[in-house]
């Protein structure tokens, strides 16, 4: 994932933990527990901010059984390699996502297969769709935020960013293993 995925800082009127003046009235909001979990309410008037998941859409896209991984070129994990990921914009769906983020940040043009899955628990920000592709075009390269972009054999694998990269990995190997995917749960933790 880029450090696009990560920033927060293009939200304004927000903090760490929320916003801190309703966006309707401008009054301060206050922490209030509602339907059983702590949200920030308007102390005037009816707003309640929900924060909601942001939707992050990648690809493992492969050319001779190789994988594209992108080198990260921001923190965190500064240096390390991970899929080409991004935030599905508004007007976007996740499938163009996907392959915009593979041709903005390793210049390649992705073909997509079919969806490997969706990946999210109760503290992350975001929600994790991972499609699986095919290079149809181009040489990789870094581009944008990624500093160098290669393909890597699935046995040789340079050091990985996320503890979650792992997990998908390891559920790409399963459902290439069992293509019908009967045997693999639907609510993937990571
Ligand atoms: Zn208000």
């Amino acid at each position: 994932m880029t450090a696009s995925t990560t920033d927060t800082s293009h939200t304004t009127n927000q903090t760490k933990s929320g916003m801190q003046f309703c966006p309707k009235c401008a009054s301060a909001l206050e922490e209030r527990i509602l339907e059983g979990k702590v949200r920030q309410a308007c102390t005037t008037c009816d707003f309640v901010f929900y924060r909601d998941p942001k939707p992050v859409a990648g690809v493992l896209a492969f050319k001779d059984e190789k994988l594209l991984l992108i080198q990260r070129g921001n923190e965190p994990k500064l240096g390390l390699w991970s899929f080409p990921t991004g935030y599905v914009d508004i007007g976007d769906t996740p499938a163009e996502t996907a392959v915009r983020e593979a041709k903005e940040e390793a210049d390649v043009d992705v073909e997509l297969d079919r969806l490997l899955g969706v990946y999210s628990n109760d503290s992350r920000t975001v929600v994790l769709i991972i499609y699986v592709g095919r290079i149809i075009a181009g040489t990789p390269a870094g581009r944008a935020e990624a500093l160098d972009a290669r393909l890597f054999a699935l046995d040789a694998l340079p050091e990985l960013a996320f503890d979650h990269d792992y997990h998908i990995l390891e559920d790409l190997v399963c459902s290439n293993a069992d293509p019908h995917q009967t045997e693999r749960p639907i609510n993937k933790q990571i």
